[in-house]
């Protein structure tokens, strides 16, 4: 227990409110899907962990099926840096875990039923070593079991005090403000939304956007680097230590074709121009807009945290010229 928290963490950081919740989150979240599980050095994910901490990230993302070699083992990582570091902190921190993909065998480990959510919530707290998560999310539409089902689950998780707020993910517009009606007739508001956001996938503004406004739903946005994509990791070549060269079916080789290299190549000029990196150009744009909450990063490297945070600090607002020239560049034909 050596740790000591950074004093100054709050001044690094700024919190926006999530939709019309009483709650805020940091602008920059963390998100734990890669790098933190078994087969990573628990050293690094502690580090990076405790890096994010002292520079005011408050927010770490989970899901029950994070991490390798097992599902769960990113859990467990931030449930021993909490017991041995972060436990005196526990109440400046929002921890959230989700379920909805595949977790165990047979039919209670997949998709929505209230089975599945209610087990798998406990599996997640003995992980983490909590009594509550902060937020509990529905990870994917489920096209089977009835909405009603499913948000009951995330209303009686409430109400059993295992989780203080719930949100849905992946959830198209219809659905999310369904979910919304449902769960505000059960006495819980919908209070985040957890969808992939990013200059290379723009779903969220056909519609998605404009429900989170109305009802007051915050979004804390995945991949907001489509996963490295947008930063000038790959500009000179493939590094043997990232994640197109791991072994992670997410982010291929093919992936990187020719034509969005020079994209990014582009827009790094941009912001190269601006005093900013791709990677601090990438989240920006991302923040600017009025529906998003926080932008929840991935790294593996606490030098990564350091810099994707500082876009908080350093980001003059883009202007009309800019947006116009990120649009044009971003909307040329598909990747
Ligand atoms: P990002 O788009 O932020 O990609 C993260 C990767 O980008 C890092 O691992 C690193 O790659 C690279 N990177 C990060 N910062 C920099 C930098 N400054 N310079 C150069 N490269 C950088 O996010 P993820 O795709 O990792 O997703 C983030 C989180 O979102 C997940 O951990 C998870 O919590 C959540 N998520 C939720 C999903 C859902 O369905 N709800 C689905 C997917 C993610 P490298 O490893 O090569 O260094």
């Amino acid at each position: 227990m050596n740790y000591i928290a950074a004093p100054d963490r709050y001044s690094r950081m700024e919190y926006a409110r999530c939709g019309r919740s009483g709650l805020k989150l940091p602008r920059v979240s963390l998100g734990l899907w890669h790098n933190f599980g078994h087969e990573a050095p628990y050293c690094n994910a502690r580090d990076m962990l405790l890096t994010a901490f002292d520079l005011g990230v408050t927010c770490f993302d989970l899901a029950n099926n994070y991490g390798a070699p097992f599902n769960g083992s990113a859990e467990e990582t931030l449930g021993r840096v909490l017991k041995e570091e972060l436990r005196p902190y526990r109440d400046e921190l929002i921890i959230t875990t989700k379920a909805g993909y595949g977790m165990w065998d047979g039919p209670y480990g997949d998709f929505g039923s209230r089975k599945y959510l209610m087990a798998s919530l406990d599996q997640s707290l003995k992980r983490l070593g909590l009594d509550y998560v902060d937020i509990f999310y529905h990870h994917r539409p489920d096209p089977e079991t009835p909405l009603e089902e499913t948000m009951q689950a995330l209303a009686d998780i409430v109400h059993q005090g295992k989780a203080l707020y719930v949100g849905v993910s992946n959830y198209p517009a219809e659905l999310t403000a369904k979910a919304a009606e449902l769960l505000k007739g059960m006495g819980v508001p919908l209070t985040i939304h957890q969808p992939r956001y990013n200059m290379l996938d723009r779903w969220i503004e056909d519609g998605l956007c404009d429900v989170l406004l109305e009802k007051g739903i915050g979004a804390a946005v995945f991949s907001p680097l489509a996963q490295g994509r947008l930063t000038d990791r790959y500009l000179h070549g493939i590094p043997a230590d990232s994640r197109a060269a791991s072994s992670s079916p997410f982010l291929r080789k093919e992936m990187l074709t020719e034509q969005l290299l020079d994209k990014v190549s582009r827009l790094n000029d941009i912001a190269r121009g601006r005093g900013e990196t791709m990677a601090q150009l990438a989240l920006a744009w991302v923040l600017e807009n009025p529906a998003v909450t926080s932008v929840i990063i991935g790294a593996s490297r606490p030098e990564q945290i350091r810099e994707n945070v500082e876009t908080v600090q350093k980001h003059v607002p883009l202007s009309e010229q800019e947006k116009s020239l990120i649009r044009s560049i971003i909307t040329e034909e598909k990747i």
